[in-house]
């Protein structure tokens, strides 16, 4: 009976551990890293939550879906919102689409330098309007004073960093 209930989970929300964490079709992870002026984003999210498939692509509508989602992550303000009054500036981003495995995920990575980090208050994530199939971003935050993970989901993509 345990055994039927562990498989119809798994059916209905795939997860799976990765290197990059755990793989679940309808979220994607964020670890944000602050530390003195520089400010560290890596966003994990299976090609399920993003594209819809978990391959390279077969046609022109799944290649052109994937250049589109490539091109938006690797741009991070199209995703992300940061206050104007950090005075953060993109130093480097990249976003990548590794289909080696039986399961797919996108790999983003972008850093900026803030003026003024100590303003670095909100980051609102814009995600879930570009992406319908994203239901739910789990963030692990790594800043100067604390560690916290805290679960973002559509209507609610604001990510508190200091009162
Ligand atoms: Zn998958």
């Amino acid at each position: 009976m345990k055994r039927v209930t562990a498989i119809l989970w798994l059916t209905l929300a795939p997860a799976f551990a990765t290197a990059h964490g755990v793989h679940e079709h309808g979220a994607a992870t964020l670890a944000v890293t602050l530390e003195g002026d520089r400010l560290e984003l890596a966003l994990g999210a299976p090609g399920a939550s993003i594209v819809g498939f978990e391959r390279a692509p077969r046609d022109d509508a799944e290649r052109a879906a994937l250049a589109r989602a490539q091109a938006l992550l690797a741009a991070p303000a199209q995703w992300i919102a940061l206050p104007a009054a950090a005075g953060c500036a993109l130093e480097s981003s990249a976003a990548d689409f590794d289909t080696a495995g039986e399961h797919a995920d996108f790999d983003v990575r972008a850093a900026w330098r803030c003026t003024a980090p100590a303003r670095l208050t909100t980051l609102d994530l814009t995600l879930f309007e570009r992406f319908a199939r994203l239901e739910r971003v789990t963030a692990n935050l790594v800043l100067p004073d604390r560690q916290d993970s805290r679960t973002l989901a559509r209507g609610a993509a604001r990510l508190v960093l200091a009162p």
